[in-house]
């Protein structure tokens, strides 16, 4: 069996603290990871608005006690303080990630306007959006990012053609079952869109039944097929920071299990894209979690 963590960074406190101690932990435990990084401002607190304007998301945040998880700065900051820089601010936390042979990419650049908007934005300001990104992780790790994976799993035609043209290894932006081309349109992008196949750690929380670690593992190995790839994506706001036990526990499961862990960039390189599956990108909803995501629709040949 094969796994794929996939730890999304979308917050200042997130890539300070929780980073850290995820990257502490994989290596402890001798296991790789990949890591994608919102690179712009931490426009975090914005939530705030939305938690007033979306009841479901106001759910979500009580039931997760959002702010004794992100803080009260990160739950500000954006809106009653200036928002932060996040990968600029601490550059040397992505040059560890690197040096330690961690997989770095992006995981946009506003991470809260990307998730919020996206659909309002226009062709130039995704555009914007991108460079700005691609060009704050090439500053900081002298090299050009290979991978994009969309915060919020959010995508839309504007924004896959847009990074189908920068010529990346491989996206990650939707929830899905198997690695695929999306289908925008008439045209099969090129690059490959590696989808997370299990449900988020905030997803299932506070499930009926999933009160504790052991049974939130339990869920979790029913749902891990021996079969093919697995991808999890975990959160430096979540595991990182109040949940690293569940992360530990669950690695530990894995392991006993035989499970290989890999780096999404490795899977990628014996990918062959003339076989993969045509996909196109749908849009989906997901038991806790409020609004739309993009997923991976039926096989379209
Ligand atoms: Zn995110």
């Amino acid at each position: 069996m094969e796994i794929a963590l996939k730890v999304d960074v979308d917050t200042r406190r997130g890539l300070e603290e929780g980073v850290p101690r995820i990257a502490r932990l994989l290596e402890s435990e001798g296991i790789t990871a990949s890591f994608y990084i919102a690179m712009g401002p931490d426009n975090s607190g914005r939530a705030i608005v939305r938690l007033i304007k979306n009841p479901g998301f106001a759910r979500k945040m009580i039931r997760t006690r959002a702010v004794t998880m992100y803080g009260v700065r990160t739950m500000l900051s954006g809106t009653l303080l200036p928002s932060r820089p996040i990968a600029l601010a601490v550059p040397q936390v992505l040059r560890v990630l690197s040096h330690s042979g961690f997989e770095v990419g992006v995981h946009g650049y506003d991470h809260v306007r990307w998730q919020d908007e996206i659909d309002a934005l226009g062709e130039a300001a995704i555009r914007a959006e991108l460079d700005d990104a691609f060009e704050a992780f090439r500053a900081i790790l002298r090299e050009p990012a290979k991978a994009f994976a969309a915060p919020g799993w959010r995508t839309n035609a504007t924004a896959m053609r847009l990074l189908d043209r920068m010529g990346l290894s491989y996206r990650s932006d939707t929830r899905g079952t198997t690695p695929y081309r999306c289908v925008v349109g008439a045209e099969t992008l090129a690059t490959p869109e590696i989808p997370t196949t299990l449900p988020t750690l905030d997803e299932v929380i506070n499930r009926p039944g999933l009160g504790d670690t052991a049974s939130i593992v339990r869920f979790y190995m029913a749902r891990m097929r021996d079969d093919a790839l697995n991808v999890h994506t975990v959160h430096a706001e979540t595991e990182g920071m109040g949940q690293l036990e569940i992360l530990a526990a669950l690695i530990r499961a894995l392991k006993e299990r035989g499970a290989v862990f890999v780096r999404i960039a490795e899977v990628v390189a014996r990918l062959d894209r003339e076989t993969l599956p045509r996909c196109p990108v749908i849009r989906a909803t997901l038991d806790g979690r409020a609004g739309w995501i993009s997923a991976q629709g039926p096989p379209a040949d």
